[in-house]
């Protein structure tokens, strides 16, 4: 995350970004650093090692506080080219407190929450290229019974993608219609022009 502005004011509304996390044993971690979420808010410190750690999260010029990306293909992209297990895990957070706002690709916020998950596992599509009458890819077996206890400790939703915009819920947590749109596009497709580029191609 390059350039950023930061606007700080306790008092602004909340900002909504898609995420990923890691799955364990007992709960959702951060990709990036060593954090364990909890349920409710989370109250992001400056975990930064190279560097004096920053007094207040998001620090300018730093990338600490809780990241969110505005669209979920920038979560897919990432996740793609990241090995499992530990699984990935898709979902919804809302950001608030300070918040580094970075362009057009997300945010980083000093206090944040989850708001959904999802059990679609879309960067696993790829691979599974061209097998016939393949159903969407989706956490199954264990990973989708752990992934049950961490939804119901996190006290949020759990469903899969498609079902969360057919039923209204994404638009009721705020989520605009064109991302709403790119989720379930990501859905149900089987391979991503740009995938092989790092990038996804825009629709
Ligand atoms: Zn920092």
């Amino acid at each position: 995350m390059p350039t950023h502005t930061t606007r700080s004011s306790p008092a602004t509304e909340p900002v909504l970004g898609w995420r990923l996390w890691s799955l364990c044993e007992d709960g959702l971690e951060s990709w990036a650093v060593d954090y364990r979420w909890r349920p409710g808010e989370n109250v992001a410190t400056c975990l930064d090692a190279g560097r004096r750690r920053c007094a207040t999260a998001p620090g300018p010029g730093c990338l600490c506080g809780f990241w969110g990306l505005w669209r979920p293909s920038l979560c897919v992209v990432r996740a793609c080219v990241a090995p499992e297990p530990p699984w990935h895990v898709l979902g919804l957070i809302a950001g608030w407190g300070s918040v580094a706002l970075h362009g057009r690709e997300g945010f980083r916020a000093e206090r944040a929450g989850l708001r959904c998950l999802f059990t679609d596992r879309m960067w696993a599509a790829p691979a599974l290229r061209g097998r016939a009458g393949a159903a969407p890819v989706h956490h199954v077996g264990p990973a989708l019974v752990r992934l049950r206890a961490a939804a119901a400790q996190y006290g949020v939703p759990l469903l899969a993608v498609r079902d969360a915009a057919r039923v209204g819920l994404l638009a009721e947590l705020g989520v605009p219609e064109p991302q709403v749109a790119e989720a379930v596009e990501l859905a149900s497709r089987w391979t991503w022009p740009g995938l092989d580029e790092g990038r996804l191609a825009p629709w």
